[in-house]
C-alpha cells in the first residue's frame, strides 16, 4: 500500500544531519552473495511472473504463498505455514541463536487492477485482480534475498537466525497485525522490508494509522411503489450515514482521511432494500485521533439506523499503526542501496515507459530516475497506511523502495500492474533483493548496530509502551475479499 511519491517530489533535499551519520558497510565477502542473486535472475523473474498472473487477493494467496514456500524449502529453509490463524502466512528459518534477522514478503493482489504488461489499458481478466501494488515482486525479492543471505552465512560460518516471513493480506487485511499480536515477532531483533515504487530510496517518514470496517444495515423489504410505507430501507441508512460523515469532515483534525465505498446497496429499484453495507476507512498519523474519529463515524451509523428504523452492526476489518522509522537501520539500508545502485532502462523499456507515461495520471518524472538512488531525507508523513506500522513498533524495522515501475507511476493503478509484469519490475526487484541482503549481512556482522537500533526503538516508544491493537480478540478477516468487495 505504501508508495514513495512524496519522497520523489523532494528529490533534491539533502538533510546534513542524516547524511553525516552515514557509515560504511563492514560485512565481508558479500560479492558472491550479490552475484548469486544476479545468477538467479531468470528463476526469480519466472516466480514473480507466476505470482503476477495468479493475482490472488488478500488471504486467498494460496498458490502465490505455496510457490514462495517451495523456493525456500528447495533452498534448505525449514518452512512452517499457517501462522497466526492465516493459512497463507509462513515462516521460513535457517540457522540458530542470536541475532534473529527477518525479511518480510507480501504477495496479495488488488481487486479490479487486472492488466496485461502493455502500455495501454488492457485487463487480462475483466474486473479481475491485479498486482497494482507490486506485491508479486515484493515477496519474490525477499525470497531471493533470504536465499542469498543463507548462502553467505554458510560460506562464512556466520552464526544467528535468518527468517523469511511471508505476510498475507497487506491490502486492507492487516495480515501482519495478527502476526504481531500473536507473538510472531517477539524474538526478532531487526526486520528488513521493502516496497515496489518508481524510485530507489529508503523510508524515513511515518505513515497514517487507520481503522477500517464494514457497516451492515438491515431493514424491511417491500414493493417500492405498491407498499413503500411498509418498507424500511437499509440503503437509506447507508446514504444518511454517508451524508453525516461527509459533514463530519469539517470537524476533525487536519490530516484526517475518511473514505468509503458502498459494498451492497440493493438489487432492484422496485424493491426497498432490506440489506445494505458500506466499507469505511479512517486515517490519521496519530492513532488516538483515528480512534476518536472512528467513534464518531460509529455514532453516525447509529444515528442513521435510528432515523431510518433499521438496525446495524459494525465489523472491524483492519487497523494499523503509523510507521515508526528506525534511523539507525535506515543509514545501513541507504549505504547498501548506494552500493547496489539503480539501473538503466533498455531501449525497449524506454519505449514502453514513454508510452505508459502518455496515459492519464502521470506526473512528468524523468526516466533516468531508475538509475539514481535518492539521498536519505525526511519528508512529510506519507498519506498511506501499511501493516508494517505495527511491526515497526515492536521490532526495529527498515523499509526501502526500488524502482519497479515507470517513473511517475502511482501505486494502485493499472500502470503499476503493467510495468510490474515487465523486465522493469524484475530489474527493480533485483535492486531490492541485493540491497536487503547487504543489510542482512551487515546486521549479522555488527551486533552494535542491532543493539543501537533496539535502543532507538525503545527511546522512541517511550517508557511504559505496550503494544495493543483494536483487533485484539478478533480473528483475521479471511473472507474480507469475499463477494468481490474492494
Ligand atoms: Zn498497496
Ligand atoms: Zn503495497
Amino acid at each position: 500500500m505504501r508508495f514513495a511519491a512524496l519522497a520523489l517530489i523532494s528529490l533534491a533535499v539533502v538533510v546534513p544531519r542524516l547524511a553525516a551519520q552515514e557509515a560504511r558497510l563492514a560485512a565481508a565477502n558479500t560479492a558472491p552473495m550479490l552475484a548469486g542473486i544476479d545468477a538467479g535472475t531468470a528463476r526469480y523473474a519466472d516466480v514473480a511472473r507466476q505470482i503476477w498472473q495468479f493475482a490472488e487477493v488478500g488471504y486467498q494467496e494460496v498458490k502465490s504463498s505455496a510457490l514462495l514456500q517451495s523456493e525456500l524449502t528447495a533452498a534448505g529453509f525449514a518452512v512452517k505455514h499457517g501462522i497466526a490463524g492465516e493459512p497463507t502466512a509462513f515462516v521460513a528459518e535457517f540457522g540458530s541463536g542470536k541475532p534473529v534477522i527477518a525479511l518480510l514478503g507480501e504477495f496479495d493482489a488488488l481487486p479490479g487492477l487486472s492488466q496485461d504488461s502493455v502500455p495501454v489499458r488492457r485487463p487480462l481478466r475483466a474486473g479481475g485482480a491485479g498486482h497494482g501494488c507490486g506485491h508479486h515482486l515484493l515477496g519474490t525479492a525477499s525470497v531471493a534475498s533470504a536465499i542469498a543471505l543463507k548462502q553467505w552465512m554458510q560460506a562464512n560460518g556466520v552464526k544467528g537466525t535468518l527468517r523469511m516471513i511471508g505476510t498475507p493480506a497487506e491490502e486492507g487485511g492487516s495480515g501482519k497485525v495478527f502476526m504481531v499480536r500473536d507473538g510472531v515477532f517477539d524474538d526478532v531483533d531487526a526486520v528488513i522490508a521493502w516496497h515496489p515504487a518508481s524510485g530507489n530510496l529508503v523510508e524515513t517518514t511515518t505513515s497514517l494509522a487507520n481503522i477500517s470496517g464494514k457497516f451492515r444495515f438491515r431493514g424491511q423489504s417491500a414493493h417500492a411503489a405498491g407498499s413503500p410505507e411498509r418498507g424500511r430501507s437499509a440503503l437509506d441508512a447507508v446514504e444518511i450515514m454517508n451524508v453525516m460523515t461527509n459533514f463530519l469532515r469539517e470537524h476533525v483534525p487536519a490530516e484526517t482521511r475518511i473514505h468509503y465505498v458502498i459494498t451492497k446497496g440493493g438489487a432492484a429499484p422496485n424493491v426497498v432494500p432490506d440489506d445494505a453495507e458500506s466499507y469505511y476507512y479512517v486515517r490519521h498519523p496519530d492513532r488516538a485521533v483515528v480512534k476518536q474519529v472512528w467513534r464518531r463515524v460509529e455514532d453516525a451509523a447509529r444515528g442513521a439506523a435510528i432515523g431510518t428504523a433499521t438496525s446495524y452492526d459494525v465489523s472491524i476489518v483492519g487497523s494499523v499503526y503509523a510507521l515508526l522509522p528506525n534511523e539507525t537501520l535506515a543509514h545501513v539500508q541507504q549505504r547498501a542501496l548506494e552500493v547496489v545502485g539503480g539501473y538503466a532502462l533498455s531501449a525497449a523499456e524506454r519505449d514502453f515507459a514513454q508510452r505508459l507515461q502518455q496515459s492519464e495520471g502521470f506526473s512528468a518524472v524523468p526516466l533516468e530516475t531508475t538509475a539514481r538512488v535518492l539521498p536519505l531525507a525526511p519528508s512529510a508523513a506519507s498519506p498511506t497506511s501499511t501493516d508494517l506500522g505495527d511491526v515497526s513498533w515492536v521490532v526495529p524495522t527498515v523499509q526501502m523502495y526500488a524502482a519497479t515501475w515507470v517513473p511517475g507511476t502511482a501505486a494502485h493503478t493499472w500502470q503499476a500492474t503493467a510495468a510490474g509484469g515487465t523486465s522493469i519490475g524484475v530489474k527493480g526487484m533485483l535492486v531490492a533483493a541485493k540491497s536487503m541482503a547487504l543489510v542482512g549481512a551487515e546486521l549479522f556482522s555488527s551486533p552494535a548496530i542491532v543493539a543501537a537500533a533496539r535502543a532507538e526503538l525503545t527511546a522512541k516508544r517511550g517508557a511504559g509502551f505496550q503494544y495493543e491493537t483494536v483487533l485484539a480478540g478478533r480473528k483475521p478477516p479471511l473472507d474480507y475479499r469475499a463477494g468481490g468487495t474492494p
